[in-house]
């Protein structure tokens, strides 16, 4: 499956904490300066408008104060980490894997996220959201490596009619905007490089791109290299991507067979997912601290669309059947709108940890523990010999089963159920 990264970056950081709490700030030019008030170390859009510069004494501004209404705000370095807390949990509410870069801005793994939304849609909804839990105002640059991802939340930065949010996993679109960036904006390179890059011919971002990696890695550096395989679409950024053995999540959702309109149907297909999500964890003999809930209508029928997803850490890691149901259920319901006709929904499972590995805490019991386990043990073992959901949980029954995959051809369970096994007569 192809990676997909979001850049997820805040506009102006300091001085938008700053607006958040004094609204009369809005629309204004502000800057933020260093400790004691020595220079300017921020500036929102109005104070760039001005020409004020990074850096520049704060003496200097009086004028701008005077004349253009400036607001310079001291330094208040308490609040923006404590913002950025506060913005880094709303991005961990939407994506099961989220790598903080810096005090205003995070990388998010989209991988496989497609499948449940778009990549636009997911951009406003993550924008939106962490709108609403602080008040930043952020963009939202999605793309197949994090170079590309900072190309694309520059371009949602400069481009207005983006309203924040661009996604450049097309690459063509990539290709266009990569031919209007000078090649020292591309991350990583900067003004020194550029030069070098420019007495060689290459100017813009594009040309970087097209350069060949090997005369690059010759004439510069493996760094260098890195970045041009970053605008090709491949994600090097070992830094940022660390990833992610093959199994560092689990998903488990399918279209429904017909649109679900009732909400215990919904709830008894979440089970569902859950369930076998359950399973499967347990088959990799993993724990999760980690679990998502998704739903969505279908993008293709008429209508109004709606999808969401809600994620939480659970308190202590499980792979527990019941645990991962009751989690999965609650974000269900509250994701749940009325008056839509769903056609999916699902579940994702991912911080894993080895069994036994995680500290419990001072009132959890540990025989209760060994005797949930066994029950796992012993409800796997079951559903292996007699065939998936010959015990089951109560919530996964439902007498409306329209979300059931529709399956009217479905052939035997050949090779997986005993009672499937074809028979040879001769
Ligand atoms: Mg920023």
């Amino acid at each position: 499956m192809r990676q997909v990264f979001a850049l997820c970056d805040v506009n102006a950081m300091y001085a938008a904490c700053e607006a958040v709490f004094n609204p009369t700030l809005m629309g204004k030019p502000v800057v933020v300066a260093s400790n004691n008030d020595g220079c300017a170390v921020a500036r929102n859009k109005e104070a760039k408008a001005l020409g004020i510069k990074m850096g520049q004494p704060i003496f200097e501004l009086r004028e701008h104060v005077e004349k253009s209404g400036l607001v310079v705000c001291s330094s208040n370095f308490a609040l923006y980490g404590d913002m950025s807390f506060r913005f880094m949990t709303a991005l961990a509410e939407c994506a099961p894997r989220i790598m903080p870069y810096s005090i205003d801005e995070a990388f998010l793994d989209l991988t496989g996220i497609e499948s449940v939304v778009s990549y636009e849609d997911f951009g406003h909804q993550v924008k939106d959201l962490v709108k609403q839990w602080t008040g930043l105002p952020i963009c939202v640059g999605i793309a197949p490596s994090p170079t590309l991802s900072k190309l694309a939340n520059h371009g949602a930065k400069k481009y207005p009619a983006t309203h924040g949010v661009v996604d450049l996993t097309d690459r063509d679109r990539q290709r266009r905007l990569l031919n209007l960036v000078p090649a020292g904006e591309i991350w990583g390179i900067g003004s020194k490089l550029s030069k070098r890059l420019a007495a060689m011919g290459i100017n813009t971002g594009l040309q970087l791109a097209d350069a060949d990696p090997k005369w690059i890695r010759k004439h510069f550096s493996v760094v260098v290299e890195r970045t041009v395989r970053e605008l090709n679409g491949v994600p090097c950024h070992e830094d940022i991507l660390e990833v992610a053995p093959a199994k560092k999540q689990i998903l488990c959702s399918k279209s429904f067979g017909s649109p679900v309109t009732d909400l215990d149907a919904m709830l008894s297909a979440v089970s569902h997912h859950a369930t076998r999500a359950a399973e499967k964890l347990r088959k990799e003999k993993r724990e999760c601290g980690y679990l998502a809930t998704f739903m969505s209508t279908s993008r293709y029928r008429s209508g109004d669309h709606y999808a969401n997803q809600k994620g939480i850490a659970l308190p202590y890691p499980t792979s527990d059947t019941r645990e991962i149901c009751r989690h999965a259920v609650s974000l269900a319901q509250v994701l749940w709108r009325d008056g839509y006709r769903y056609n999916k929904a699902g579940i994702v499972l991912s911080d894993f940890r080895v069994p036994g590995t995680c500290q419990s805490d001072f009132f959890s019991r540990i025989e209760d523990d060994e005797r949930d386990q066994e029950l796992m043990r012993t409800l796997d073992k079951i559903n292996s010999i007699a065939g998936k959901n010959t015990v089951r949980f109560g919530r996964q029954v439902h007498k409306d089963t329209s979300w059931q995959m529709r399956r009217a051809n479905l052939s035997p369970a050949y090779t997986t159920r005993w009672s499937d096994l074809p028979i040879a007569k001769c």
